[in-house]
């Protein structure tokens, strides 16, 4: 045996150890043995990336460059990056240094984390949430602080919860609003409060707004961060994923003050070097000509959603309608089943993927989430399939 061993549990950190593996994964694993699935389980769009941004990368390697960028990214992209963002979210950064380009909104969100926590700082994040933000805390040794949010306030944050978990050692609020996995908005209203919490508080607050082009019916997205005194203290978090429908390009980047950024630069200089070259210039395009694709898909997520969230009710399942993103989040206590058990069996009988609502937090228990970036027909025979396995629940 080697005599390393024999002194040590494991060679593995104990804080990496004891993190659980995504819910999400572990469950697809599963369905990926299984023939005649409709999945409404991961959450990408069903879009193939545009033709014009594809074209914009294959050009890209078509001329050669497959150098290395600047550390913060290229040059025209930040910038088109800091357009973008002041035209839509109507705060302005400095592409010179508050602006750096990452590998999805996912690497941001690690920099960010570990460029701000010193050990036992206290995150706050809202539940339920995207399966990373607790592992997230963890591994850059912060303390998650989760905040529930409730189906009566439509899953939106309010001052009051918030309150109740605040600490002398809480420094980060984490946001995200359009919500994975609720569809949850902020109203301006609200939004104003939380940051006026932020600011008594002394917290900096990380918003993630990848889904902030995805909202419907006249919905109004406002971003934290251009509120009153709020920009000082808040990280910005975008990507390409979600609205352009460039989940495997990998890229992202992260807004906020130049110190920060620094920060946050550091960690990525050393890991990562900069972000695939390609994907950069794919994004390019995407942010100067890709938005008339972005409202055609969206528009298609939104009569998506109008069917499912139909159906859904329709069959006893009680759904309120989702703002934005692209994720109906029902309430199955009615059936008396756990998520899980629920989800599963689901799978079993009827050969449909849906992820149980504890694998965003405790308090997604009782709820599942239905992505809805699937085409309609599938949607519509998924939804049959639930209502025969919701039905049988009732014999
Ligand atoms: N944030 C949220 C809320 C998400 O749902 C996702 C992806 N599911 C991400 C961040 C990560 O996105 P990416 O790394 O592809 O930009």
């Amino acid at each position: 045996m080697n005599g390393l061993k024999s002194v040590r549990d494991s060679f593995v950190a104990s804080h990496i150890a004891s993190l659980p593996k995504s819910g999400i994964r572990e469950f697809f694993d599963i369905v990926n043995t299984m023939d005649d699935v409709i999945s409404l389980g991961v959450g990408e769009p069903d879009f193939t990336t545009p033709w014009n941004i594809r074209e914009a990368g294959t050009f890209s390697l078509e001329q050669g460059h497959t150098a290395y960028t600047s550390n913060l990214g290229m040059l025209s992209l930040r910038k088109e990056i800091c357009k973008y963002v002041n035209n839509h979210y109507h705060v302005g950064y400095n592409y010179n240094n508050e602006c750096i380009v990452t590998i999805g909104v996912s690497e941001a969100l690690d920099i960010a984390m570990r460029a701000l926590l010193d050990p036992g700082d206290e995150v706050i994040y809202t539940t339920p949430c995207f399966v990373s933000y607790p592992a997230e805390i963890t591994m850059a040794h912060g303390v998650p602080v989760p905040v529930p949010t409730y189906e009566k306030d439509a899953f939106a944050l309010t001052p009051e919860t918030l309150k109740s978990v605040i600490t002398p050692r809480s420094k980060v609020l984490l946001l995200n609003f359009p919500c994975n996995p609720t569809g949850a908005v902020m109203g301006l209203e609200n939004l104003k409060v939380v940051a006026e919490i932020a600011k008594e508080n002394d917290l900096v607050v990380i918003t993630d707004e990848i889904y902030s082009e995805l909202i419907y019916d006249n919905w109004e997205h406002h971003s934290i961060a251009a509120l009153d005194g709020m920009r000082e203290r808040t990280i910005f978090l975008h990507g390409f994923s979600k609205a352009f429908a460039m989940t495997g390009w990998r890229v992202g980047y992260a807004c906020g003050p130049a110190e920060i950024i620094d920060a946050m630069m550091k960690i990525h200089q050393y890991g990562i070097m900069s972000a695939n070259t390609t994907s950069q210039e794919a994004a390019l395009e995407a942010l100067r000509n890709g938005y008339s694709s972005m409202l055609k898909m969206r528009e298609s997520y939104r009569e998506r959603r109008n069917v499912m969230v139909r159906m859904l009710n329709d069959m006893g399942l009680k759904c309120i309608m989702p703002q934005g993103a692209f994720y109906a989040f029902p309430n199955i206590q009615s059936t008396g089943l756990d998520s899980k058990t629920f989800a599963r069996r689901l799978l079993e009988q009827q050969h449909v993927a849906v992820v149980p609502g504890i694998a965003f937090g405790e308090c997604g228990e009782g709820y599942i989430r239905c992505c809805y970036a699937t085409g309609i027909q599938d949607i519509i025979e998924a939804m049959n399939r639930m209502k025969k396995f919701v039905d049988s629940l009732k014999k």
